[in-house]
């Protein structure tokens, strides 16, 4: 039984992240207790804390904070606020935040924290209030050389930057290398906003010239999910030239075969209830559903895990998937893709862009000393590339798709790595 169907249409994201890393690590002459090291989080954090509501009433929330490996440095993964983040997917994304940068070859392990709560349901002083008590909480497990958070879904700089003021207060010192993804007055990073999708668009740009594909005005875009990684990606790729005839996100897509006027499209947002697409008037509504099954050249899922899945990738259109997201694509739908021949760059690749301008921030913060965006994007451009050619080398060494390929390369760096240490005592 494949595991949509095992988990009765809800699809754990663990289960997604062992199942990928099981297949790569196939290939990789390790111990069997190296593999299964790598295959297990390192430690984990669950909190529960009160936080005074506007109205006066206490609420408790839950959160957490898991180190998946910390072999080849600090660990580094983003915080999610969501309303169904559970501990399983917050497992998966550290897991894929070690192999990520890994694979990008930064000196770093994997994290990944969260808090179960609606951020948009939230006011300005109880998000606050509830950051300030969470970052108190994770303390034992955050610190600018063991453990630095950054901004992942529901989470953006305003929140990054309670979470280092509350831990300078704390320690008494300003420590800006203590997250990452911090506004640009606090000692954040110039291009650091938008690196995911900056990072996805170089990504797309790389395969569809490996594939032959030089013209952008002739290449059509879909984009699932307008937050921080969509709404850049749509604006490089548009800046470029690229045609993007679909976005959307949780209230819904929209559509135009000539293609969106993207700075239109933010400009509706900016001012729009909740920053949502909803009611664009420039173009033609479509469900979610839709926008994956679009006649399109590229799919770029930039929203949740999970969304191309056996029940539907089938149906997808797209012959290059670039995936901004964490986990968009099951296994089930990787071979489904495979069969059909369609190109995937997967996420640990694709959306390596954030996690590489973080730690570039990290490396400025530390320095205090800091970089103009031409540097910044240019050093970007570089950790990609070089990252894209060694997939694509080991693609053909094994004879595997790319997402196996990244996989392979990045766990073979973290198990050498624990070897080259040896194993305390
Ligand atoms: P975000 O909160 O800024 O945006 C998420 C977007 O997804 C929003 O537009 C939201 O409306 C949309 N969305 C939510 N539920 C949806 C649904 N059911 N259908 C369609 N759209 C839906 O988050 P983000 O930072 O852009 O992160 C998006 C994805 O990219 C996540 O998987 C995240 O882990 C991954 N990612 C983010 C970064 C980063 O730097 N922010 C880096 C690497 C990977």
């Amino acid at each position: 039984m494949g595991l949509e169907a095992q988990a009765t249409r809800h699809i754990n994201p663990y289960e997604v992240a062992l199942a990928q890393y099981d297949r790569a690590v196939e290939y990789l002459k390790l111990p069997r207790g190296i593999k299964e090291f790598l295959r297990v989080p390192k430690r984990e954090l669950h909190v529960n804390f009160p936080v005074r509501m506007d109205n006066g009433d206490i609420r408790i929330f839950t959160g957490y904070r898991v180190h998946h490996n910390t072999v080849l440095g600090p660990s580094k993964g983003g915080i999610r606020y969501a309303p169904r983040v559970d501990i399983d997917e917050v497992r998966a994304l550290a897991m894929w935040m070690t192999w990520k940068c890994a694979l990008v070859n930064l000196p770093f392990g994997g994290a990944k924290g969260a808090v179960v709560c609606d951020p948009y349901a939230l006011s300005n002083g109880e998000l606050e209030r509830l950051t300030r008590r969470y970052a108190s909480e994770i303390s034992l497990f955050i610190s600018p050389h063991g453990d630095i958070p950054a901004p992942d879904m529901g989470t953006n700089a305003q929140i990054m930057a309670w979470i280092m003021d509350t831990y300078s207060m704390t320690i008494g010192y300003s420590v800006p290398a203590i997250v990452t993804g911090k506004p640009i007055n606090i000692g954040g990073s110039q291009g650091r906003t938008e690196a995911t999708g900056r990072g996805v668009v170089i990504c797309m740009d790389e395969a569809l010239h490996r594939m032959g594909h030089s013209d952008p005005s002739k290449i059509r875009v879909a984009i699932q999910g307008f937050g921080n990684v969509g709404s850049h990606a749509a604006k490089i790729a548009h800046d470029l030239g690229y045609k993007v005839i679909a976005v959307s996100d949780v209230s819904g897509g929209y559509f135009n075969g000539d293609g969106l006027d993207i700075d239109d499209v933010l400009a509706y947002t900016a001012t729009s209830e909740h920053h949502l697409l909803k009611g664009y008037p420039h173009a033609d509504p479509i469900s979610n559903a839709e926008l994956l099954a679009l006649d399109c050249d590229v799919l770029a899922p930039c929203a949740l895990e999970n969304q191309i899945t056996g029940d539907n990738a089938d149906q997808v259109k797209a012959f290059l998937i670039v995936e901004g997201a964490n986990g968009p694509t099951t296994p089930e739908a990787d071979d489904i893709l495979n069969r059909k021949g369609v190109e995937i760059i997967p996420d640990i690749l694709a959306n390596a862009g954030g996690v590489t301008v973080s730690y570039f921030e990290w490396v400025q913060g530390l320095q205090s000393f800091f970089w103009d965006v031409d540097e910044v994007n240019r050093q970007l451009r570089r950790v990609l590339i070089r990252a894209y050619d060694e997939v694509v080398r080991v693609r053909h060494q094994y004879g595997v798709d790319m997402r196996t390929a990244a996989q392979i390369t990045a766990i073979k760096r973290v198990g050498e790595a624990t070897l080259t240490r040896g194993i305390y005592p």
